[in-house]
């Protein structure tokens, strides 16, 4: 049988996911969810024309002589503290003490900061002056920030799939925009299977290993901003994985996720079930680690049936369901893009797409990559020393030290 390429693999299971559906949150709900409207601003940045220092509204050309040696003296005739709109209009000769952010009053054209005057008092409470001699000469618009500098009305500043960064909150917030469209958060049943597995929690038996799957995939779902059903371990029983995938069907998840009993034989219950009420196909898939994959649906539900072996639930996660995720997500970027990371060693590979785990790490100003730990499939502690996924196309068998290849930063 020939193996399933990996990008021929994943294209097939993303035609099964679609966004799904939105809501509307408060900004301050909206850290890491995914916008789902394009947002145009509704009003400009700044709204007014304000002073970017402390110091005195002027209009310049009155200070076209003003030197060190030889200050022009002003009138002070106004007052303008931040948050105040001012009545006020400058007339030649005049000027108003003014703070940092505050409106510009009319007539003026350009602020000197207090720093270039005679009056240089900022602590709080201290009244302006009746005039102000200043030092220097300036143009017009000169620490004056114009209204619709930074962003103007109608200009579109962030699009729809766009995951919201703290930046992001604060333009929202900025615009007003207090109600925020997103798409909902997928909600994914996780369970692990296989009768030797044990809890966390629970004592160790022969022949027993402890689950370490249901923390790890659980922790990368949370991680990727889902929703986790946890159902826990499946016995090796037809009830148990039936029981199981009722549950997560009951919840109307909008995926089912496990690991272990994709391999040839062994265990047949997760296809049994999974056909009976829907249906299931295993492959093989031309990677390294990582080759069974089980894809179907339970009832409608997706379902994606990863590798057991720790390492190779891993990087199935990062190969097969993050995509989906993201898709499911309304996510228009990819939120692990691929850098160029030199070798630092040479490796050999077996001619499948292989996943390689490596430490990255700047030399010089190169991302440099060392393999981190025994690369066989249940080596936990190899994803746990490394940083990055190398990612080794299909049909390469060596590379020598210093050649450059892709990867992803963990
Ligand atoms: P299987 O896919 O059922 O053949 O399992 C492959 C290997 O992964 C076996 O050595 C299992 O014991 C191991 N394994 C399966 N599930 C888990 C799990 N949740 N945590 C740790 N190891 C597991
Ligand atoms: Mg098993």
């Amino acid at each position: 049988m020939s193996l399933l390429k990996v990008d021929e693999a994943r294209a097939r299971i993303l035609t099964h996911f679609e966004p799904i559906g939105t809501e509307t949150l408060p900004l301050a709900k909206c850290a890491r969810r995914v916008l789902a409207t394009n947002v145009a601003a509704r009003n400009d940045l700044p709204s007014f024309d304000n002073s970017s220092m402390d110091g005195f509204a002027v209009i310049a050309s009155d200070l076209a002589d003003a030197v060190p040696a030889s200050p022009r003296t002003l009138n002070v005739v106004a007052d303008i503290p931040a948050g105040t709109s001012p009545d006020v209009t400058l007339a030649p000769g005049q000027a108003a003490r003014i703070m940092t952010g505050a409106p510009m009053p009319k007539g003026a054209d350009a602020v000197i900061p207090v720093e270039e005057t005679d009056f240089q008092d900022r602590s709080p409470g201290t009244l302006a002056p009746k005039s102000v001699a200043i030092y220097k000469a300036l143009k017009a618009g000169d620490y004056v920030r114009a209204q619709g500098t930074d962003v103007q009305t109608g200009q579109p500043v962030l699009q729809s799939g766009h995951k919201l960064r703290p930046q992001d909150l604060g333009l929202l917030a900025m615009l007003g925009v207090a109600d925020v469209p997103v798409y909902r958060k997928p909600q994914v049943a996780l369970l692990s299977s296989g009768d030797e597995l044990v809890p966390v929690e629970a004592p160790l038996r022969p022949g027993k290993i402890r689950d370490s799957n249901t923390y790890t995939l659980s922790a990368l779902l949370e991680e990727a901003e889902v929703e986790v059903l946890n159902l826990g371990i499946a016995a090796d029983r037809r009830e148990s994985v039936e029981e199981l995938l009722e549950k997560a069907a009951t919840q109307n998840v909008d995926l089912i996720l496990s690991s272990a009993g994709v391999s040839v034989g062994a265990f047949d219950f997760i296809k049994d079930v999974v056909e009976a009420q829907g249906e299931l196909t295993f492959w093989r898939v031309n990677m390294r680690p990582g080759k069974p994959l089980a894809f179907g649906k339970f009832k409608g539900i997706p379902f994606i049936g990863l590798p057991g072996n720790p390492v190779s639930a891993f990087v199935g996660f990062e190969v097969f369901v993050r995509p989906a995720l993201e898709r499911l997500s309304g996510l228009e970027t990819i939120s692990r893009p691929r850098v160029r990371v030199r070798l630092a060693e040479s490796l050999s590979s077996d001619g499948r797409e292989s996943y390689l785990r490596a430490d990255v790490h700047e030399e010089n100003g190169i991302l440099c990559a060392h393999l981190a730990g025994h690369q066989g499939s249940g080596n936990l502690l190899s994803i746990v020393q490394a940083n990055a996924l190398l990612i080794i196309p299909a049909g390469v068998k060596s590379l020598a030290a210093g050649k450059d290849v892709d990867a992803w930063l963990l």
